[in-house]
């Protein structure tokens, strides 16, 4: 199966990693000068369309600088070990706080099975290829990188998780957010332009620092971001407006159910509804039913980590 590729400006390309389904999760290609780089990569299972990606673009293996990784959950860095196995000069580019579980990824599997089970975890992931210690560069807030002719910035923005980056491409106004600037489905555009949902995934999701991320990214101006889920959207400042706005409802949803006698079900159902009401609202096209099956891994994972942060919080 050849690649599903998205051709974006400024030798940018989004490659379906084809997790779940097809429009769900994209890795990016930067190209420049004859050098390239990877912003997140999925997972083992997605290797292949990566190196297929690679052939379609003409970029040798040796021509990759850098594997950068917004963060560590699977469906961003699950397939790092593996690919970099592939592209004998490039680094990964971790937060030092995520560094650790990828090189000893004992910690980040087990709690990966604890949030989807041991079957469905094998059936995502696979087997985890650590990175050898020798093969990451660990960032600070601030870091340069350059890529051929350019230089990309890489800023911690926490609030998805603690050990959570974006990068920069300050002279091509693009930004990489990885989940930071939350999911943004093609099948949910409008008239109205992109439909943007936030991703409060376990365990680490922090409401306050999120907003300050978002807040600090939106700073920059940029006129598109490059989203996991899915790929690019502009129109920044309205998307930052709602997204900051979705987020604090999501807190009060949780905050308002958090004595239910079945919080999961109860935070769900106000969520989908809320989440209903908003796509509605924007024009989007497709019935109840199909929008809640197009978000059911982000209703799940959402209400997941929601309740972590409401437990969390009354423990401190
Ligand atoms: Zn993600």
């Amino acid at each position: 199966m050849s690649p599903r590729l998205f051709r974006h400006p400024h030798g940018i390309t989004a490659v379906d990693t084809e997790y779940l389904h097809p429009g769900h999760a994209a890795s990016h290609i930067i190209q420049d000068a004859g050098r390239a780089a990877f912003v997140d990569v999925g997972t083992n299972y997605s290797v292949p369309h990566l190196l297929d990606a690679l052939d379609v673009l003409g970029i040798a293996r040796e021509a990759v600088d850098y594997v950068l990784l917004t963060h560590v959950h699977l469906d961003h860095a699950g397939g790092a070990g593996l690919l970099l196995q592939a592209l004998p000069n490039a680094r990964a580019v971790l937060h030092p706080r995520g560094a650790p579980h990828m090189t000893e990824p004992e910690k980040l599997i087990a709690g990966s099975k604890a949030v989807y089970g041991e079957e469905r975890f094998n059936k995502l992931y696979g087997s985890l290829v650590p990175i050898p210690a020798g093969r990451i560069q660990i960032t600070q807030d601030g870091l340069r990188l350059p890529l051929g002719r350019r230089e990309l910035e890489i800023i911690h923005t926490p609030g998805h998780a603690m050990h959570h980056y974006a990068v920069v491409d300050a002279a091509h106004a693009s930004i990489f957010p990885g989940d930071t600037f939350g999911v943004s489905y093609r099948e949910l555009d409008s008239t109205r332009g992109a439909f943007i949902l936030p991703a409060t995934t376990p365990t680490q999701f922090d409401p306050d620092q999120h907003i300050a991320s978002i807040e600090r990214m939106a700073a920059y101006r940029p006129e598109s971001l490059y989203l996991m889920h899915f790929s690019r959207v502009t129109d920044v400042p309205r998307l930052a407006g709602a997204l900051k706005e979705r987020i604090r409802e999501l807190v009060d949803i949780t905050k308002r159910n958090a004595n239910a006698p079945d919080r999961y079900a109860a935070i769900r159902a106000d969520m989908l509804s809320s989440w209903l009401g908003l796509a509605r609202e924007h024009g989007v096209q497709l019935g109840d039913a199909e929008i809640a099956r197009l978000l059911k891994g982000d209703l799940d994972l959402n209400t997941q980590g929601l309740i972590v942060w409401l437990d969390r919080r009354a423990r401190s």
